[in-house]
């Protein structure tokens, strides 16, 4: 579903993805972790050119963006739609409710006829359990309910992949659990995830595959077990010794 080679990305003369090449197989899982400032929510923001890489090529489905040539707008935008983006922050509409934050995609972009948007985004923040607060404004509800939002609102364009970044990071601990808990609903039900997260059990529980990024490159990878259990690059280690 997903390929992504010798991508490089250089803000000014610092070059903060050296070369990535993965490949994310359709219904899968992936987890990254690696410190901070390694790259990580860069490579996520490069998957949906919310960042343009420097150089490289991403595929994602049957598109791919080969970024040795500038790419055009349209080409951009036309990609960015066959992701969903969850933010740190959420990133909500605050003039807008939950239900209008979840409708307003379909709305404006899939040009969905405003009822038919409407019974959708009420479908969807049942899945995410919030029908009950979908006429409340973002400072009306928790961060985990902010959260879920988001989720929904991105679900609500049907994208080929779920892009996270630190999802759960700005939550408090015990409003965690709930976002993980739809996370986990979203990848049961099949849908192809790259996730950027500090939560190493939801990385032990539903990742298919764990990435270790340190400066810009990938170290390490394998399946959950492979990587947390018996890690085999020495940067692997010192980094899982520090978070455990
Ligand atoms: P991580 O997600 O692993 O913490 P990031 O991808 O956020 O890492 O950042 C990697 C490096 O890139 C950091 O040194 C950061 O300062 C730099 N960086 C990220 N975005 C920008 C930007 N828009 N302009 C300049 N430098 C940036």
């Amino acid at each position: 579903m997903i390929v992504v080679e010798g991508l490089y990305k250089q803000f000014g003369e610092t070059e903060v993805l050296k070369g990535i090449d993965m490949t994310v197989e359709k219904g899968k899982v992936v987890v990254i972790i690696g410190p901070s400032g390694s790259g990580k929510t860069t490579l996520l923001r490069c998957l949906n050119v919310l960042e343009v890489p420097t150089k490289g090529k991403i595929t994602i489905g049957e598109k791919t963006l080969d970024f040795a040539k500038p790419v055009a707008k349209k080409e951009i935008h036309a990609f960015r739609q066959l992701t969903g983006m969850v933010f740190q922050n959420y990133n909500l509409f605050p003039h807008m409710t939950a239900l209008e934050n979840v409708m307003e995609g379909l709305v404006t972009v899939k040009k969905e006829p405003k009822e038919q948007a409407r019974q959708r985004a009420m479908k969807l923040l049942e899945k995410v359990g919030l029908t009950e607060q979908a006429d409340r404004y973002p400072f009306q509800l928790s961060g985990g309910q902010q959260q879920r939002v988001g989720i929904a609102r991105a679900l609500a364009m049907e994208p080929s992949v779920m892009l996270f970044d630190e999802p759960t990071s700005a939550l408090d601990p015990e409003l965690v659990g709930e976002v993980l808990k739809v996370m986990k609903d979203v990848a049961n039900e099949g849908m192809t995830m790259v996730v950027v997260t500090h939560e190493m059990r939801f990385a032990k529980e539903v990742a298919d595959e764990v990435i270790f990024m340190d400066r810009g490159i990938v170290v390490e990878r394998g399946t959950p077990s492979q990587l947390f259990e018996h890690p085999q690059q020495e940067r692997t280690r010192q980094f899982l010794q520090l978070i455990q």
